[in-house]
């Protein structure tokens, strides 16, 4: 290493503590993290990695060799009798795997526990003489802030256990998903700022001097770890034993003999985690046995014995290079932002949704804004917000266009929409767009006629409209005369549009693009109308009472059907081959859920919400969010909680999942 090198990474580690100084401080203190955490925690790790290469530069200081932040707050101190510390973190599975081989090197086969890594802040409650008597947050990892007050408005913590002895247990407030989502409309409505996440939104409230105002959060609790391990000698013993006493331990955590099986366990978890009720960030991997945990022992900042698996980051930070508009199949122009592409939550992501001028602008994203990018489960990327400190001079306001980029007919914005509209039926971008959700898999499904090809034969004249599809097969010299297209793929192109003649009607009528009409509304009103002509037919009044309809939707049906171009549309299909009858395939017409309305509530062990959801509908089962008199069943899974305990008021059967698959 040259002199120079060194010289930059002495300036680099100096920088990188001054900056995670100030990152720990908006993010323990004020409760207002500026940067996505997994931008901190790749910073934490280039810092850990130079302070190792220079151990000269040592300082107890660092954010490396400390637990979270030094108290500020006004709430007294309180010295912990054993220290809360924080946990080492891996971010890919060879990590974890290196980290359990270090171990296992040592101390042959262990027993692993695994748990939830719930995003909330850890506390310590201690009990004496078998009553609660203080609760104590993590703060410094020495010293932490008295919040009794604030915890006892948490319903779920115990203020009596059967257990004479002091006990200290620790574990994790947080804040419900849907506490969370209550308290920021709230904000909104009042013109306050926001919580970032549902981690801020918990050590916000619990930091409340006003313990009302924390008691109207809606905050929970997982307890995860008793440090005296006097009423067991594994961790897992000692959560069980706390079970007993009346903590709320999580269901999940479980017991693993190897490191394979654990990512096992971690791949499940990673499948149903934005389904849970409640944020976790990762999963947290434990030696069950406490005299080995003591053999393997502990830094002055970590437990060697434990680890954080993170999930990869939901949240990033990238640069917005450009905003640009996309013209749908309704005409609505949506603003993107094309991105410098970045890794988010695995994949790779270059376009970001910014939904509508409005947004843009309460925002204030700007052209080479360096945003906090967001993507979760299924979910469209979007740009959560834009960081203003990061600003140079070079950022430009993005101006929102008057015209259709595609057709350059005039955009509207109507009353109450904060969209913007091409009303132009011609505009060739709705053109493709229609054409090709009518031909979507979940449509008509037309293997071969994607976007991209339907664009193709729009230039070539070859399409101008849905009937156009079923005269292809009279166009075979000109499409065999494009770019890419071979005999094979022309004659599987026409047996997908042969073969889509013959659909069920939903499918139809799902392609058709009428507006809030989709997949499940088409499966409904195919079902109910058993033909297009009876559904064309179809007063508002009888829409309208569909259940899941409903007056806009059924408003919305009226004005396609009146249109006299869609009603020859229509007619012109008919002509040409394709069905407009419902082809009732349910087998399971006698199913005991048919006809039935069913709530779903808590988490199923063999099946996601969306699975659970397709099997009912299979079986002709109505499944609604809310439990009232008109429910028939309720299934609950593990941490059902307020439709349980409504449908045990109102008398409603109700099916654990074992009752579930026995009915199914
Ligand atoms: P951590 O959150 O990475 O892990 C330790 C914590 O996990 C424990 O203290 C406990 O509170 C929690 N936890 C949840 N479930 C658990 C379980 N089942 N068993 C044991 N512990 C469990 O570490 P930390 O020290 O609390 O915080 C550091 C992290 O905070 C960083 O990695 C970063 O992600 C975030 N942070 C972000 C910023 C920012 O500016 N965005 C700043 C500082 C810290």
């Amino acid at each position: 290493m040259n002199y120079n090198v060194f010289m930059n990474e002495t300036d680099r580690i100096l920088e990188l503590r001054k900056l995670l100084k100030q990152y720990s401080y908006e993010y323990y203190t004020l409760d207002s993290p500026s940067v996505p955490d997994y931008e901190y925690d790749m910073l934490f790790r280039e810092l850990q990695q130079l302070e190792e290469k220079h151990p000269e530069l040592y300082d107890p200081n660092s954010v490396t060799q400390r637990v979270g932040y030094e108290i500020l707050s006004e709430f007294k101190k309180v010295t912990h009798e054993r220290p809360m510390l924080s946990l080492g973190d891996v971010f890919s599975y060879d990590e974890l795997r290196e980290w359990s081989k270090k171990i296992t090197d040592v101390y042959g086969q262990v027993e692993y526990c695994a748990e939830y890594k719930i995003d909330g802040l850890a506390m310590s409650l201690i009990y004496e003489d078998g009553l609660f008597k203080q609760a104590v947050t993590r703060g410094d990892g020495v010293t932490g802030e008295d919040v009794t007050s604030n915890v006892r408005t948490i319903q779920s913590v115990p203020m009596a256990i059967p257990y004479r002895q002091r006990y200290d247990i620790r574990g994790e407030v947080y804040m419900p998903k849907t506490s969370f989502n209550r308290v920021n409309r709230e904000r909104r409505e009042n013109g306050e700022e926001e919580f970032a996440n549902p981690r801020n939104a918990a050590a916000g409230s619990i930091r409340q001097l006003d313990s009302r105002i924390c008691a109207s959060r809606g905050l929970d609790g997982f307890w995860y770890h008793v440090p005296d391990d006097v009423n067991s000698n594994t961790h897992y013993g000692s959560l069980e034993y706390a079970r007993k006493l009346g903590f709320i331990v999580n269901e999940t955590t479980s017991l693993f003999n190897n490191i394979e099986d654990v990512i096992s366990f971690i791949e499940e978890t990673a499948k149903i985690r934005n389904e849970l009720p409640y944020e976790i960030d990762g999963m947290v991997i434990k030696v069950n046995d406490y005299a080995l945990q003591r053999q393997i022992g502990y830094t002055s900042r970590i437990p060697k014995w434990a680890i954080a698996y993170k999930f990869p980051a939901e949240e990033v930070l990238t640069k917005v290079e450009d905003i640009f508009i996309t013209v749908g199949r309704t005409g609505k122009c949506t603003p993107n932002a094309k991105l410098t592409p970045v890794k988010v939550a695995g994949t790779t992501v270059g376009f970001a949704t910014l939904h509508n001028e409005d947004n843009i602008t309460d925002k204030d994203i700007r052209i080479n804004d360096t945003v906090v990018v967001r993507k979760a489960g299924d979910i469209i990327p979007e740009v959560v917000r834009a960081i203003k400190e990061r600003r140079d001079g070079t950022q430009t306001k993005y101006v929102f266009p008057e015209f259709c980029p595609v057709c350059g007919g005039k955009l509207y914005r109507f009353e109450d929409e904060a969209a913007h509209y091409c009303v132009n039926t011609e505009c060739k971008a709705r053109l493709v767009y229609s054409i090709a959700h009518f031909t979507e898999r979940n449509a008509m499904n037309i293997d071969g006629l994607g976007e991209k090809r339907v664009e193709a034969f729009l230039n070539e004249g070859l399409l101008n409209s849905f009937e156009d599809i079923y005269k292809l097969h009279n166009r075979r010299e000109d499409i065999l005369q494009m770019e890419k297209f071979g005999t094979k793929s022309y004659d599987n192109l026409i047996e997908a549009i042969e073969n889509s003649k013959q659909n069920s009607l939903e499918r139809l009528i799902n392609g058709l693009g009428i507006r809030q009409v989709g997949e499940k509304a088409a499966k409904i009103l195919a079902a109910r109308f058993r033909n297009m002509e009876a559904l064309m037919n179809a007063s508002f009044e009888e829409l309208s009472q569909i259940r899941d309809i409903g007056p806009i939707t059924a408003e919305y049906i009226r004005d396609f059907f009146n249109e006299e171009s869609n009603a020859e549309m229509i007619r012109q299909l008919k002509m040409l081959g394709v069905n407009m009858e419902y082809i009732d395939t349910s087998v399971n017409s006698d199913s005991l859920f048919a006809g039935k309305t069913v709530v779903l509530t808590g988490t199923l062990e063999k099946y996601s919400r969306s699975e659970a959801t397709a099997l009912l509908e299979d079986r002709g089962a109505h499944v609604s969010g809310s439990v009232s008199k008109k429910t028939d069943f309720v299934i609950y899974g593990a941490e059902a909680g307020s439709k349980l305990d409504k449908a045990n008021q109102l008398g409603i059967t109700t099916l654990d999942e074992a009752q579930f698959e026995s009915m199914l």
